[in-house]
């Protein structure tokens, strides 16, 4: 579904992404880790062109990214995205947080949308909570709002860049729950996260980044009871 080749990224002096080489398969969920600053919520935002890439391709869904117009517009709707701060409207309810998109870009009646927001609130398990604020949720209750927003989209990806590590420790275990349903029913997820059960549990394949570049690429299962690389070793014997 996604092919990255030879992609480079520089903030200035700073070369954030260095040739990376890494392809996301539909129905694939591919576990991005690594230090902090290595290069992974760039990694992201180049998929769905929040950043610019200075070098190499990225082809989503047999096409080179549009960078602009219409084109880019529905490439943003195809590509979900869940960060580790929920950003939800905190003016508007969750519902209305979740039929925003299909209303304003989609172009859906208010209807047709609130019947599916609905839908996806169930899904997540957050129904009875739709006509109250962000606010007025828990943080895994909002991360869940999050997800049955971009879910509203139809999208043919999810990313979602730590999107456990701003929740109290409780609240992790049912995000993470909605998320091991969503690649149970073959979303196709890119996953930034230090969550090793998750990894272990939805994974396909786990990609192990630091200054810029894929370190190594294994296997869950392999990756964490016996990585290749000395920097995944020393990684991993400081987060486990
Ligand atoms: P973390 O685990 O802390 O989230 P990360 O792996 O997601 O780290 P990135 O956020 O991709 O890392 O950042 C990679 C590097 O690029 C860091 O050194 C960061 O300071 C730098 N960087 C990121 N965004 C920008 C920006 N908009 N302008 C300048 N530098 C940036
Ligand atoms: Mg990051």
């Amino acid at each position: 579904l996604v092919r990255l080749e030879n992609v480079n990224k520089r903030f200035g002096d700073l070369h954030v992404l260095k040739d990376i080489n890494l392809t996301v398969d539909r129905g694939e969920v591919l576990v991005v880790i690594g230090p902090s600053g290595g290069g992974k919520s760039t990694l992201c935002r180049t998929i769905n062109r929040l950043e610019t890439i200075d070098s190499g391709t990225i082809v989503f869904d047999g096409k080179p990214l549009p960078s602009e117009g219409k084109a880019l517009a529905r490439l943003r709707s195809e590509v979900g995205m869940v960060f580790q701060s929920f950003n939800l409207f905190a003016h508007k309810t969750i519902l209305e947080n979740v039929t925003l998109g299909p209303i304003k870009v989609r172009k859906q009646s208010r209807e047709a949308a609130e019947k599916r927001g609905m839908e996806l609130l169930e899904r997540v398990g957050i129904a009875s909570q739709a006509h109250k604020y962000p606010a007025q949720l828990s943080g895994g209750q909002q991360q869940r709002t999050a997800i049955a927003r971009a879910l509203a989209m139809d999208p043919k990806m999810i990313l979602f860049d730590e999107p456990t590590s701003a929740l109290d420790p409780e609240m992790v275990q049912e995000v993470l729950d909605v998320m091991v349903e969503l690649a149970r029913d073959g979303m196709t997820m890119m996953v930034v996260t230090h969550e090793m059960g998750f990894a272990r549990r939805a994974a396909n394949r786990v990609v192990f980044m630091a200054g810029g570049q894929v370190v190594e690429e294994n296997t869950p299962d392999e990756f964490f009871t016996n990585p290749r690389t000395d920097r995944a070793k020393d990684f991993l014997s400081k987060i486990l």
